[in-house]
């Protein structure tokens, strides 16, 4: 018999080890695993597993129209298989590669290591045009843009599978822990997870929502509506991105509209360009991209760490995004810079600490973005250009009525719109005519913004500029980036020197 190991591939089309798999003709069953040791990661949350939840049901849902199921078990994955192979003889196991934390990485080796162990074929494929072990960017792009982006969508003839019927032994092993409640309990303000939701939101956005992508991206309310808001199915493996990218190049040919599609593309490139980068270096998930930022000393843990975590800053917008976070599971790509910039340089704390917060708060955490994105705001990379996000110019630019800040904040309800921006500024009589009092309803702004980010950003530039970091600097671009891209800071660094 022959396993297909769902893990962040939570799908049914175009499912390259689902067809491999159903192509042998042979009995295959397929399994998903909630792992106790991923449950207990500091990374992951409730609403992860929920999620998943959520796809496998959808699954489950689909495959019963064909007769057929997936075993859903509580378990670490290597006993399950050996539970598996007590009572059957498996030939191969089929799965995708993740391209995740250290934890799963390790695990996937262990999996490897036992199927060479017991004579098993363990066929891995790549996902997301990522390559595997690549550690620098020769070829890579071509092999994304005229490989994985442009490959026809895997047919999968679910009708084909001869799905394995298990005896009632296994079945009790698979049944012995069972799925934990709060997983299987919705909670409504978050996204609902599945295939079939996946292409629902996919399908209106292409059509409608589109529209306004471009002019609403960095906007905190109207993105919720206008972006795509595909991330938790990619992350999931819901869709396949490049699914994503034929339909997004489909649709712009038959409309004609080229702006926000081009701008929409763009960023599914950059999420398999960013995912390699953790495939090429798994200790970015722990380390600053360049080493030298380690000497940066910002501060792990404390009082302004609590105020940050728990969207009590005084800070409106800070406050507001973490408080959305916490009830929705997700803020745009804007905010979530503001989020990480206003911790790093405001308030000096270590980037760890703020990875590990939004991984379990973001629905859609992928580690192969996270990451690199966390260390790209932290300012660690010692390359990008430095984009501090000042939360009072977001309000003002981005949000100047409020809608967002008071969904999130009730207790700024009555506050006008123009004090938003620095609520503090509002005089006694105003704080008591709008029934907020600073420090009593709404906290005091805990740090003055101007001068700490000024003093934590000469502190950042100290280190950027020393010679241990532009020392590094070369070999970076040649993990890291583009071959393009490569040259392109090689030369900027020889005009500057
Ligand atoms: C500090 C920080 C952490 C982040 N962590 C994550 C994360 O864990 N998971 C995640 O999916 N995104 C992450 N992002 C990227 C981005 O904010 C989200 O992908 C985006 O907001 C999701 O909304 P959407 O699906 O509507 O995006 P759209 O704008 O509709 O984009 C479509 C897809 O492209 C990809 N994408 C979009 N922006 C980026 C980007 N800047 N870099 C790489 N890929 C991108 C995502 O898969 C997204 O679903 C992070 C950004 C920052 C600044």
């Amino acid at each position: 018999m022959n396993i297909v190991w769902f893990k962040k591939d939570l799908r049914l089309r175009d499912h390259d080890p689902l067809a491999e798999a159903i192509a042998l003709g042979k009995p295959v069953l397929l399994l998903y695993c909630f792992e106790p040791s991923l449950i207990a990661a500091e990374d992951t949350s409730t609403r992860h597993f929920r999620f998943a939840y959520e796809c496998l049901v959808d699954m489950r849902t689909a495959l019963a129209k064909e007769g057929q199921e997936i075993h859903i078990v509580c378990g670490e994955v290597l006993d399950i298989l050996s539970s598996i192979n007590e009572f059957y003889s498996i030939a191969n196991l089929f799965s995708y590669e993740e391209v995740g934390t250290k934890l799963t990485f390790d695990r996937d080796r262990n999996v490897k290591k036992w199927c060479l162990e017991k004579e098993i074929a363990f066929k891995s494929f790549a996902q997301n045009g990522t390559v595997r072990g690549k550690k620098n960017r020769a070829d890579w792009q071509a092999q994304l843009e005229a490989g994985y982006f442009s490959y026809p969508v895997t047919k999968v003839d679910l009708s084909k599978l001869v799905n394995l019927k298990i005896g009632a032994e296994l079945k009790s092993i698979f049944d012995k822990e069972p799925i934990p409640t709060e997983f299987q309990e919705s909670k409504t303000g978050f996204q609902k997870g599945g295939e079939s939701y996946a292409w629902k939101y996919y399908k209106s956005f292409l059509q409608k929502r589109v529209w306004n992508y471009s002019r609403h991206i960095s906007k905190p309310e109207l993105s919720r509506k206008s972006c795509s808001r595909l991330s938790p199915y990619l992350a999931f493996g819901c869709i396949s991105a490049k699914a994503v990218m034929q339909y997004a190049f489909a649709q712009s040919k038959k409309t004609g509209e080229e702006w926000n599609f081009s701008n929409f593309k763009s960023r599914i490139w950059w999420r398999s360009h960013y995912i390699q980068k953790l495939e090429t270096d798994w200790q970015i998930e722990s380390q600053p991209i360049n080493r030298a930022f380690n000497e940066l000393d910002r501060a792990v843990g404390g009082k302004l760490f609590e105020a940050w975590a728990n969207g009590k800053t005084g800070y409106p917008m800070v406050d507001a995004c973490m408080k959305c976070l916490e009830e929705t599971g997700w803020i745009n790509f804007r905010m979530r810079g503001m989020l990480v910039t206003f911790a790093s340089y405001a308030l000096w704390l270590d980037w760890r600490q703020l990875a590990t917060h939004l991984a379990k708060l973001f629905l859609d955490y992928d580690p192969g973005i996270h990451y690199p994105q966390i260390q790209m705001q932290a300012g660690l990379s010692g390359y990008h250009t430095l984009r501090i996000f000042n939360p009072m110019a977001q309000v003002e630019k981005h949000d100047s009525e409020g809608v967002f800040i008071k969904r999130w904040l009730p207790e700024l309800i009555d506050v006008p719109p123009s004090h938003l921006i620095e609520p503090w500024k509002m005089t006694q009589m105003e704080q008591t005519f709008y029934n907020c009092k600073i420090g009593e309803d709404y906290p005091s702004p805990i740090v003055d913004y101007g001068l700490a980010t000024s003093e934590n950003k000469d502190r950042y530039w100290a280190t950027r500029q020393s010679l241990e970091a532009k020392k590094n600097l070369p070999s970076i671009w040649e993990k890291y980036c583009v071959p393009s891209d490569a040259e392109k800071y090689k030369l900027q660094l020889k005009l500057k020197d």
